[in-house]
């Protein structure tokens, strides 16, 4: 199954691809994540985007797309994968279009204060990429053991970008994706595990 998450950002996206990992047995491949590697591995090319995600700006899409066609050609996607953070253009989805054929979008709705209040307490774990919100989670270090971080790009100034950047941008996707057949909607207003509870649902059917 090839799945889309869409929403924006602090939507809860990540905790979704989580949580969809163990019950599908897919991988997420979050470009996002993806792009946070390359930064970590300090290249002229992460320098680069690292100016660029810091700032909430878009990284260009044929750099999001060389990394996300070299994580495609790993086996682990032969049956499948979730996609957490692409496309986030119409430039993108028209190139994913010709790549793969996508079963399901889920839309998460969510409303922007409960964003902004999840991402302002949003800690991630340097290891396993585990997400936990300081509101829910009282402890320095993740489960597995490795320390939490906030992410350079989850201050006050940089989510307003990045949310001007989604209705810009992605969220025309929605009406993409729903002429295509293929949306649904998630409301996302509860806990992690209810969201999950009713993505599954939708995938089932
Ligand atoms: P995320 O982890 O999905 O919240 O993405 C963090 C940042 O990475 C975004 O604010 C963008 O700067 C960049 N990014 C992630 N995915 C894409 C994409 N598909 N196209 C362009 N930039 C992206």
């Amino acid at each position: 199954m090839k799945i889309i998450l869409l929403g924006a950002p602090g939507a809860g996206k990540g905790t979704l691809a989580n949580g969809l990992i163990k019950e599908l047995n897919i991988p997420t491949i979050s470009t996002g994540g993806l792009l946070r590697s390359e930064m970590q591995a300090g290249s002229p090319l992460g320098l680069r985007i690292t100016e660029l995600m810091t700032s909430g700006k878009l990284v260009p899409t044929d750099i999001v797309i060389q990394l996300l066609q070299k994580r495609l050609s790993n086996s682990d996607t032969k049956n499948g994968f979730i996609l957490d953070g692409f496309p986030r253009t119409l430039e993108q989805a028209e190139y994913l279009n010709k790549i793969a054929n996508i079963d399901k979008v889920l839309n998460l709705v969510v409303d922007k204060q409960v964003i902004l209040d999840r991402i302002c307490g949003r800690r991630t774990c340097r290891v396993c990429g585990s997400i936990y919100n300081i509101q829910t989670y009282n402890s320095e270090k993740c489960e597995c053991g490795g320390d939490l971080l906030i992410r350079a790009d989850d201050n006050p100034e940089t989510v307003a970008v990045r949310f001007d950047t989604f209705m810009e941008n992605t969220a025309p996707l929605i009406n993409y994706y729903n002429e295509k057949g293929i949306l649904a909607n998630v409301v996302c207003d509860g806990s992690a595990s209810d969201t999950l509870k009713k993505a599954l649902e939708i995938l089932k059917k």
